[in-house]
């Protein structure tokens, strides 16, 4: 039986799915959760979607955004739905840990069958299906995968169209980055057939700004940004007041780290903010010679994609970045 039949046998035996995603959402997890979702609604399916934090403001205007449901704010909500679930997907995560600590503590606890569809490196084998693809561009891509090949095509409708687009748009630069192959085209192609407003959904992401959000970047790029021309290496770093100042919303600091990276002769470059009592890190890097992923969780509690990926620090930022910079040349070749 191939991967795409095993799901859809689990989702047919179910009569109650969750579906769950990674902390500090982004189209991605967004897109490949509602996309799910509403196939597996129009299947006729008692589904919901289970997320650690709430979406940010700058994906509200997503389809359907408002059902989902956010361990922050409704733990015991989120816990009874666990209780119920037959079957819990995890979409766009590799691991429990990737919920938070107790929401994943959560989920591991559970009886549910569980289905992970993800592309981020070293998965762990806590599901019963997995579909892990580290060369897809993205989440939504395989999700689309899945429902094509189970054969669920018409019960693909645009608003399910628009959230798949989303993730595929967002996780791959908006087509730009090199985990784009002729089959996400071919997808795109058939999202597009769906008479969604592509143009309008470009628009929403990369063409909106707040007056506070455009103001601290531009801030950040002239005030806080830093370049090591020694390490090629370009790096912000933006204390709870600088955020303050400027009325910081999640999502804000979204694409600035791949603004330091732009700069000409740069291998890589990072993101740090303060927030309470830790230190959130991105990582960004040029090329297969400059891995950022084992920096992040050999150093940083963290981990994610060869070029991309993310991670922490318990402590000042100041020491943040000088423990970065110490580490950073046994990294990158030069
Ligand atoms: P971002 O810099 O946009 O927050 O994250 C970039 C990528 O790094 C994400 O797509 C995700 O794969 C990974 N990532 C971010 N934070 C973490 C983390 O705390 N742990 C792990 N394992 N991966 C992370
Ligand atoms: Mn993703």
């Amino acid at each position: 039986m191939s991967i795409y039949q095993e799901i859809k046998q689990l989702v047919v035996e179910s009569s109650k799915i969750v579906i769950t995603s990674h902390k500090s959402p982004d189209g991605d997890s967004i897109g490949s959760s509602l996309g799910l979702y509403l196939v597996l609604k129009s299947l006729g399916k008692d589904v919901v979607i289970c997320h650690p934090d709430p979406a940010p403001d700058y994906l509200h205007w997503v389809p359907f955004v408002d059902v989902i449901v956010n361990w922050e704010e409704n733990k015991a909500d989120v816990q009874s739905h666990f209780d119920d679930a037959d079957l819990i997907f995890s979409l766009d995560y590799n691991e429990p840990s990737r919920l938070g600590e107790d929401m994943g503590n959560s989920l591991r606890k559970t009886k549910a069958k569980k289905i992970m569809i993800d592309h981020h490196l070293h998965p762990e084998s806590y599901v019963d299906v997995m579909l892990s693809d580290t060369s897809s561009c993205s989440t939504c891509q395989l999700v689309f995968d899945v429902v094509e090949n189970a054969g669920w095509s018409e019960y693909l409708n645009s608003e399910a169209g628009i959230c798949l687009y989303l993730g595929i748009m967002t996780d791959s630069g908006s087509f730009r980055f090199p985990s784009v192959l002729p089959h996400t085209h071919e997808v795109v192609s058939k999202l597009l057939k769906l008479n969604i407003n592509h143009a309008v959904i470009h628009e929403n992401i990369n063409d909106t700004n707040t007056l506070d959000r455009l103001r601290l970047k531009g801030f950040a790029c002239a005030e806080k940004l830093v370049v090591n021309q020694d390490l090629k290496i370009a790096y912000i770093w933006l204390t709870k007041s600088e955020l303050e100042r400027f009325n910081h919303q999640k999502g804000d600091t979204e694409g600035l780290v791949n603004t330091a990276l732009s700069i000409l002769g740069m291998k890589a470059a990072v993101l740090f903010t303060e927030a309470d009592g830790y230190v959130k890190i991105s990582f960004r890097s040029k090329g297969s010679d400059n891995p950022v992923n084992t920096l992040a969780s050999t150093h940083f509690n963290g981990g994610g994609h060869a070029n991309a990926s993310g991670g922490r620090f318990d402590g000042k930022i100041d020491d943040a970045i000088n423990l970065f910079l110490e580490v950073a040349p046994n990294y990158f070749k030069y």
